[in-house]
């Protein structure tokens, strides 16, 4: 077959000018390709149909501002709990606390243009961990907090605050202890006693018991934390916000007034992880 001397040999300017475009138009898909893959950890697979304006890279642990990312940032706010799925029925529903502070904490993010929050679930509604941290990576979220509270049976005496990153070995585990030790210290600063040391803590399942780590226990262990917290491609943290069993932390942190204090601290701990200014307090 005789081929077209014009193909080959790019005679006309124009021509020139079109290939030219043409390869570079393949050089940047494939750069895109490039960059797809080496953002994208092992075993997550990320999507493609985000709706959020995601403009940025995903979350580099360490210094998200200093890794190019630009705001708006997308952070996933996951009430743990919801639909027949209620929580820990102590003093007060888990599952109250958790869509109150979750509320609270999306309006606040969303009257700052620096982010863009995103429900991991609508209120109200049954959804499985799996689920979850699927709409947060369809979402390009680039942070997550999971809301909890705690409780215990046996004694009202259990007080205080805790919280669980993504533990040590994982893509993601910097980030997620960073984003985790600004809660904590702000929880402190607040006056709520910050369980195992600093509040920070690392859960393991065995089976299906439950082993829970000191923060100063770094090492790295293949037996899975939460779901929430290893599933989602960025950073997780899920807060213990109180104990439901205890009077004294349910006054001070369930409730309208008590849920906002916490969304307000959840709201800063985001700021400082994402280097913005936090936007004045309405309190
Ligand atoms: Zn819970």
């Amino acid at each position: 077959m005789r081929k077209q001397r014009g193909v080959y040999s790019l005679r006309s300017t124009r021509a020139r000018v079109l290939c030219c475009a043409a390869l570079c138009g393949v050089a940047l898909l494939l750069a895109a390709c490039v960059r797809a893959v080496t953002v994208e950890p092992a075993g997550f697979s990320g999507s493609a149909y985000g709706q959020p304006p995601a403009s940025g890279t995903s979350d580099m642990p360490g210094s998200p501002g200093a890794s190019g990312a630009q705001p708006p940032y997308v952070v996933a706010l996951d009430a743990g709990h919801g639909g027949f799925d209620t929580g820990a029925d102590a003093l007060v529903q888990e599952l109250s606390v958790c869509e109150q502070t979750v509320d609270l904490l999306y309006a606040l993010l969303d009257s700052d243009p620096n982010y863009f929050p995103l429900r991991t679930r609508p209120n109200g509604e049954d959804r499985s961990i799996k689920d979850r941290a699927q709409t947060a990576n369809d979402g390009n979220a680039q942070l997550l907090l999971s809301i909890h509270a705690n409780s215990d049976v046996t004694t009202q005496q259990s007080h205080g605050f805790e919280c669980f990153p993504t533990p040590p070995g994982r893509t993601h585990s910097e980030g997620a202890m960073r984003f985790a030790l600004y809660i904590a210290d702000r929880m402190g600063s607040a006056g709520h006693r910050l369980r195992g040391g600093n509040g920070v803590r690392f859960a393991y399942y065995n089976g299906k018991e439950k082993q829970i780590v000191d923060s100063t226990d770094d090492k790295v262990r293949t037996q899975r934390s939460f779901g929430i917290v290893e599933r989602p491609d960025c950073p997780a943290v899920l807060v213990e916000q109180c104990f439901l069993t205890n009077p004294d932390d349910v006054a001070q942190w369930t409730g309208e007034a008590g849920c906002a204090r916490a969304a307000r601290i959840y709201y800063e701990a985001i700021c400082a992880y994402f280097g913005t200014q936090p936007a004045a307090s309405a309190a």
